[in-house]
């Protein structure tokens, strides 16, 4: 308003001026006419130079690409501007909107485990998520226009990509020593969309699976031919009663050996298949003890010299079946590899922090070290032969570290040959109790809390 008032009077004192002005040119010229011309000259000059002022004042804010506030007080040139400003505000702000959903678009790139590598033309790298760097040992920045197979330089990688488009996606060793696919596709003019995924984990799973299948296949050939060749036998050879009996008890070992095979596999498939154990289901371990020591005699009939003890007041969280099944494989393993006259001591035990230890020592054949590793996996025996005698399917173990692991625990092997060995399950204190003795039920094993 200020402003309005101030061009106004303004605009007044130069309207007077110049009337002024062309008075006193009609009053000196004597020429009424001469007066006016030349007041009308003086206005018109003075609005041209008026506009020219405000014109330029307006190409000096343009030509400063438009920062601070458009020039206000110029008149229909303050119009040109303040639009001109709005129309620069709304482009800023559309601009501004779209480098937002970039920023957003690429945070979800970066978000998936998939890498992302764009590639010109010449199959020099344009942008490259930090998935796909780590995946691929290059640096997202430093790395930029520079053609990836002079980065990547597995035979496999620079294969393919000289091969051109594929709907296959080739696999090659990272640089980090794990495995990695890549699946090139083509967009756009000539460009490429190269996605990287680290397939370490599926590969081993793939390897193993198969490795399971050849095994389990191998375990279940040996007693079915075995069984086929006595079929054989009874079916085309005259036998005397004592050697059909004899062939129907060797025929019956390799039925019962496959049953064996079969309940193992089942028992692991289960494992792997149903939730973790409940932690409000709690187990006696005096009763786990009770039912193993049972087995243990029975199997060793009076061979060994067996103790049981401790675990009178505990009770531990967990699926009772789970928990004596991998009690029992140890005890049954311990009879199995110790001689006759050895010593076999099962032992309950909490330590301070609160961990529970069920321990199997024994004093039989023991282990060598280098097996220790590898023996809790499926089908590893140390001896095939001797397992087998001792009707064995190589499952046991890896049965026990299933269990115990399931109950958030752990299992621990000691062993020396030809001395014994000590296999620990061990389990943390929330899984663990101490009840009073007038606490405990007289019958059953599992108790809810
Ligand atoms: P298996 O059915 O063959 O006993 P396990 O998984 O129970 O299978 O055990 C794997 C291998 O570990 C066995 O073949 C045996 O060589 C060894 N092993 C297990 N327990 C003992 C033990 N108490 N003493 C010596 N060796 C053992």
């Amino acid at each position: 308003m200020r402003q309005k008032l101030l061009r106004l009077g303004a605009f007044l004192a130069a309207l007077l001026l110049c009337t002024a002005v062309g008075l006193l040119v009609g009053r000196l010229s004597n020429s009424p006419l001469a007066g006016l011309l030349c007041s009308a000259a003086l206005g018109l000059g003075a609005m041209m130079l008026s506009d020219t002022l405000k014109g330029n004042r307006l190409l000096a804010w343009l030509r400063t690409d438009a920062e601070g506030p458009a020039p206000g007080d110029i008149g229909v040139w303050g119009e040109i501007a303040h639009l001109t400003e709005k129309v620069l505000l709304r482009r800023e702000q559309r601009i501004e909107q779209e480098q937002q959903r970039l920023m957003r678009f690429l945070a979800a790139v970066e978000a998936s485990p998939i890498g992302v590598m764009l590639l010109d033309a010449n199959h020099q790298i344009s942008w490259c998520s930090r998935v796909a760097a780590d995946h691929l040992g290059l640096d997202p920045k430093r790395d930029i226009a520079q053609p990836v197979t002079n980065l990547v330089r597995m035979p496999a990688f620079v294969e393919h990509m000289s091969a051109g488009p594929s709907e296959q996606a080739v696999s090659f060793p990272g640089p980090n020593g794990n495995r990695l696919s890549a699946l090139v596709q083509p967009y756009g003019d000539g460009l490429q969309l190269v996605l990287t995924q680290d397939i370490t984990e599926r590969e081993r799973a793939e390897t193993m699976r198969r490795n399971f299948v050849a095994n389990v296949s191998h375990e279940i050939r040996t007693p079915l031919t075995v069984l086929a060749g006595f079929v054989e036998t009874m079916s085309e050879l005259p036998l005397t009663e004592a050697e059909r009996k004899r062939v129907l008890a060797l025929m019956s070992a390799q039925a019962r050996r496959m049953q064996d095979l079969v309940a193992d596999l089942l028992t692991l498939a289960q494992l792997e298949g149903s939730p973790r154990p409940p932690a409000d289901q709690w187990v006696m371990v005096a009763k786990l003890l009770e039912r193993a020591k049972s087995d243990a005699l029975a199997l060793s009939a009076g061979r060994h010299d067996l103790h049981f003890d401790g675990g009178e007041d505990v009770q531990l969280a967990g699926s009772q079946t789970e928990l004596q099944s991998a009690l029992s494989n140890l005890v049954m393993n311990a009879v199995h590899y110790t001689p006759p006259g050895g010593r076999i001591d099962v032992h309950w035990s909490a330590a301070d922090d609160g961990w529970g230890s069920l321990r199997v020592n024994d004093t039989g054949i023991g282990i060598a070290r280098e097996h220790l590793p590898r023996l809790t996996e499926r089908f590893y025996r140390v001896d095939g032969s001797r397992s087998r005698d001792t009707g064995g399917t190589g499952l046991g173990l890896s049965i026990v570290k299933h269990v115990v692991q399931r109950h958030g625990g752990e299992i621990d092997i000691q062993s020396e040959p030809g001395k014994g060995s000590t296999f620990r399950l061990l389990f943390p204190p929330s899984r663990v109790r101490h009840v009073a003795p007038a606490l405990q039920p007289d019958a059953g094993v599992a108790t809810s809390s």
